[in-house]
């Protein structure tokens, strides 16, 4: 399950994107909606984590363009007006839910699942290459009907490489989308996860490694 944030509070957007990837979703963070409406049409989000008050190009102008680009994804509206007309106007422009800030973050967690659930409905549940399969929404992982013992990490590794359906993803990247503080890390803990995540999924190996360019996946069924 892929989230965008959307917040120009760097360090609100930096501590949910550190959560969120602890609970192990895949999360990229912008911090303006030009950005966002960039973002979105570069890679698969199924939830954009959204707020309202943004510089520049507003939350309700991204939420409004996107719907009008028919865009699939479910969108979380986050704003500090919390009354009762600003909720309507939120969902008359789109948005799936609406939160207002401040909130708690369980809170979010939950309307996040809720919203994972409706996304999947329209999006895809199981990833696959081959004979390895990886349903997101149980979150579970198998080969050849074998169920895999895997991390947060490994899982996260995984999803990202079936995602990129046999293209390359960059350490780098992988960093980004599945640790927290992926600044304060390096490529050694990506090293380290493929390696078990080989193991645990056993022979023949599946994840190709291009030096430099990065890690693929290419199973057989
Ligand atoms: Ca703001």
């Amino acid at each position: 399950m892929r989230v965008l944030i959307v917040e120009d509070e760097v360090d609100l957007a930096d501590s949910l994107a550190d959560g969120l990837r602890g609970e192990g979703y895949l999360v990229d963070v912008v911090h303006d909606g030009a950005a966002a409406l960039v973002k979105a049409g570069q890679v698969d989000v199924d939830i954009m984590i959204l707020d309202r008050d943004l510089p520049e190009l507003r939350g309700d102008v991204v939420c409004r363009t996107l719907r009008d680009q028919q865009h699939p994804m479910r969108i979380l509206m986050l704003t500090a007006a919390g009354t009762l007309d600003d909720r309507v106007a939120g969902l008359d422009l789109g948005a799936d839910d609406y939160l207002a800030k401040p909130f708690a973050y369980v809170e979010l967690l939950a309307r996040l699942r809720a919203l994972a659930r409706r996304a999947t409905e329209s999006n895809q549940i199981v990833l696959s290459s081959g004979d390895v399969r990886l349903d997101t929404l149980r979150r579970v992982a198998e080969r050849d009907g074998r169920p895999l013992a895997l991390t947060p990490k490994e899982f996260g590794v995984l999803e990202s490489l079936l995602y990129a359906d046999g293209g390359h993803v960059h350490p780098d990247d992988l960093l980004a989308d599945v640790w927290e503080n992926p600044a304060d890390r390096n490529r050694s803990v990506v090293k380290l996860t493929i390696h078990t995540l080989r193991r645990k999924l056993g022979d023949p190996d599946v994840i190709r490694t291009s030096p430099g360019v990065g890690y693929r996946i290419e199973a057989r069924a």
